[in-house]
């Protein structure tokens, strides 16, 4: 966090040095991102990302996708616009928080942008099947995706029962747990860790986490088996 001097926010631990929350999904053909929050610009760097054919959104706070301009760079090398998935609820955000990408008088150097609006209804990308799941971020609903046997949740403090039954079968969920104390909007520690229990998902993740929550070693001994603090640069792969 800017400013702070938190054991977390001065650990050399490269664990405890979070960005924001995005993951990058892959298959042999499409390469999606869930959110383009204001760190995407850094992200596609770091990880030397050359394609990119779209990008999902859980919800429209500013921190899920205030880096959305900087996909003009993969716009300038495939001569196209980057493909956007998003309820109308996002979609409605992004045109306002991004007017002069649609406004009538283009100029050179503006994202290029089209929308695919989605519902709860599953829908591809390429080749990657996505099951969007409903969650709840206090009163605001927040789309989560499961990928195969893959979920992934963010900014969520509940979730409806019938949404619960699309997440079990999954061998890997990772979920928000912001901090240990109780939040608003966001699960606690060991919300998330009741969650993951409840639904029997052998592996877990926690993201969007907190500099409130600790330094990563010293929580990550205190987690039950399969539960783990997810962090930046973390691959998985599935068969
Ligand atoms: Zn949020
Ligand atoms: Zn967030």
């Amino acid at each position: 966090m800017i400013a702070c001097s938190c054991e977390v926010c001065t650990s050399t631990d490269k664990k405890d040095n979070r960005l924001r929350s995005s993951i990058l999904v892959q298959s042999a053909t499409t390469t999606l991102v869930v959110d383009s929050g204001p760190d995407f610009r850094y992200q596609m760097l770091r990880q030397k990302i050359k394609s990119l054919d779209a990008i999902l959104f859980t919800h429209p706070h500013k921190d899920h996708l205030a880096g959305l301009d900087d996909t003009r760079a993969f716009n300038f090398f495939t001569k196209k616009p980057m493909e956007l998935y998003a309820d109308s609820m996002t979609e409605e955000a992004i045109r306002r928080e991004f007017y002069y990408a649609f406004s009538s008088t283009k100029y050179p150097g503006l994202p290029e942008l089209n929308f695919n609006t989605i519902t709860l209804e599953p829908f591809m990308v390429g080749d990657i099947e996505v099951t969007p799941i409903q969650v709840w971020h206090l009163k605001m609903p927040v789309l989560g995706f499961r990928f195969g046997k893959f979920t992934y949740i963010t900014d969520a403090n509940r979730i409806e029962e019938n949404e619960k039954d699309k997440i079990k079968g999954s061998e890997v969920l990772v979920l928000n747990a912001l901090r240990k104390q109780k939040h608003i909007s966001h699960f606690s520690l060991e919300e998330a860790i009741d969650l993951s229990q409840e639904l029997k998902v052998p592996t877990s993740y926690f993201t969007h986490i907190s500099h409130q929550l600790g330094c990563h070693g010293d929580i990550e001994n205190e987690l039950p088996d399969g539960i783990h603090l997810a962090y930046d640069g973390l691959e998985l792969n599935f068969s």
